[in-house]
């Protein structure tokens, strides 16, 4: 195992990092991750809400549902965490980041270079053509939305059982296979494919580091876990 001054090191000298981000990112936003005792789905059913099937039978709902999440992203600020990934893009040659977080704290940050592998809770895409925009609006003002072409709206986001967009995917890949750094953050590591990177960056030969407040499945399989929370965590990795 490797220490936090060691980390640093790895840091400053790497070509090449790619970081990994989940909703333990965003936590100390405010904004509730999906699998802690007090995540989203210990409140609600993970089938009746995120998945094509339960938009296809209720979208009401669904939507309902989105929308106080958009309520709620709205009032959140990025955190310390965040702003210590848009810090360490601006010092490290070839960075990436590669989230699963759909609330663009990142963005709001200030990084870049940023891979929404799970697509964007502001984003609304048509069911039917191929429209596609972003609307901040929060909460909307009719619900389900509907597009201009009389099909409803849904949330840009990727569901369970769909895939995920697959230009943004292959550039994740990429970024995890030449990283001589790659970094999990926040995540509990068991939705796929985006739990796959860790292990993709190993096997590549990068230095894979990890910060959470709790073990995951991966955990044991990487160089180094750092136990604690990542807006207080990252800061110090990043001065
Ligand atoms: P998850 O809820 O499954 O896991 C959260 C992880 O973060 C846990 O391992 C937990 O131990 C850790 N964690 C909690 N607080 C932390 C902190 N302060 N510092 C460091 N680690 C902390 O989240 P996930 O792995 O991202 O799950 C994947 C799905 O959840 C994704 O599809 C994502 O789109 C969705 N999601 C996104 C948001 C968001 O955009 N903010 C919020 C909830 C869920
Ligand atoms: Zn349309």
């Amino acid at each position: 195992m490797i220490l936090l001054d060691e980390i640093r090191t790895l840091l400053r000298d790497a070509r090449s990092v790619a970081v990994l981000t989940g909703a333990g990112v965003s936590a100390e936003s405010g904004i509730a991750t999906f699998r802690d005792d007090d995540g989203l789905w210990s409140r609600f059913k993970v089938e009746d809400l995120a998945t094509p099937e339960a938009f296809a039978r209720d979208p009401k709902f669904v939507w309902q549902w989105y929308d106080s999440r958009r309520v709620d992203i709205a009032k959140a600020k990025p955190n310390a965490g965040h702003f210590a990934l848009a810090e360490l893009e601006r010092r490290v040659p070839n960075f990436t980041l590669i989230t699963q977080n759909i609330d663009d704290l990142h963005d709001e940050a200030g990084s870049r270079n940023v891979l929404k592998v799970h697509g964007s809770i502001w984003t609304l895409r048509c069911t039917v053509c191929s429209h596609e925009r972003r609307d901040r609006t929060a909460p909307l003002p009719d619900l389900p939305p509907k597009c201009d072409c009389g099909a409803y709206l849904r949330p840009g986001v990727v569901w369970f059982g769909e895939l995920l967009p697959q230009d943004v995917w292959r550039q994740a890949e990429f970024a995890a296979v030449t990283a001589d750094v790659f970094l999990v953050i926040g995540t509990s590591a068991v939705v796929f494919p985006a739990a796959s990177l860790a292990g993709v960056a190993r096997d590549a030969g990068a230095k894979v580091v990890e910060i959470n407040i709790a073990e995951t499945p991966i955990s044991g399989r990487i160089d180094a876990f750092l136990k604690g929370r990542s807006a207080q965590l990252l800061p110090q990795l990043v001065a």
